[in-house]
């Protein structure tokens, strides 16, 4: 199967109402505009360092999408440009996305990404510090970002009902957050979460965007 071919199944099995974003991380500009040339414009990356040279190679109407672990230092190089932040883990990473925000003259879109899974590599905020963040005078000062939603990832796992059980609590707390802080926040909508393995799983429990890599564009290879 080729890509083009893998991009096409997955699209036909996601609902409307559900964005697909293709995590191209390791993939040429050659493999990404297989998918590109489909009609597909929303791609993500989880290093700023492979976002910033693909998005000059590649055609300006894409939407870039960070999706992994965010180090402060790296906002500045895709603050101008990207389009969501799917990874914001913290109320300092959150600050610095809004001085490069300013600095771009933007309002940059995040969502705040939540620890639903067992293994304590997987970054996140509890609950309560997403509380925290949001109640905090510091972002509510805040004119150059936008909250949008929330983002989990599973625990790694071939047991179904353990992710599913996972992708429920965060949608619990996607509902709790909302009614507390974003009631009358149309914006707030989006909870991000499902990948190659677990999509349909996130899709079920609620998703409103799934980020799937090697479904579309096979096995990393790490050199
Ligand atoms: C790599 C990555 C994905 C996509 O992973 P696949 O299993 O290849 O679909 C999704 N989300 C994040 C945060 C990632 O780093």
């Amino acid at each position: 199967m080729n890509i083009a071919d893998n991009y096409r199944k997955i699209l036909e099995k996601i609902p409307e109402g559900v964005k697909l974003i293709a995590i191209t991380k390791t993939k040429t500009p050659e493999e990404i505009m297989e998918v590109y040339e489909c009609g597909h414009r929303h791609f993500g990356e989880s290093k700023a360092q492979e976002m910033v040279p693909k998005k000059e190679e590649l055609p300006d109407d894409i939407r870039w999408h960070m999706v992994g672990h965010l180090q402060s230092n790296k906002v500045k190089y895709i603050a101008p440009f990207v389009s969501l932040i799917h990874s914001v883990d913290s109320l300092k990473l959150l600050k610095v996305i809004n001085k490069e925000g300013r600095k771009s003259q933007r309002v940059i879109p995040c969502l705040l990404q939540l620890h639903i899974a067992d293994e304590t590599s997987k970054f996140g905020m509890s609950f309560e510090e997403t509380c925290e963040l949001l109640e905090s005078e510091a972002y509510k000062a805040m004119e150059h970002i936008k909250v949008h939603g929330l983002m989990g990832m599973a625990t790694f796992t071939e047991y179904e009902e353990k992710v599913a059980g996972e992708f429920r609590q965060l949608k619990n707390h996607f509902q709790e957050i909302k009614k507390k802080y974003f009631a009358e926040d149309e914006a707030f909508r989006e909870i991000s979460m499902g990948m190659s393995d677990d999509y349909q799983i996130g899709i079920k429990e609620g998703s409103t965007m799934v980020r799937v890599g090697s479904a579309i564009f096979g096995e990393r290879q790490y050199t």
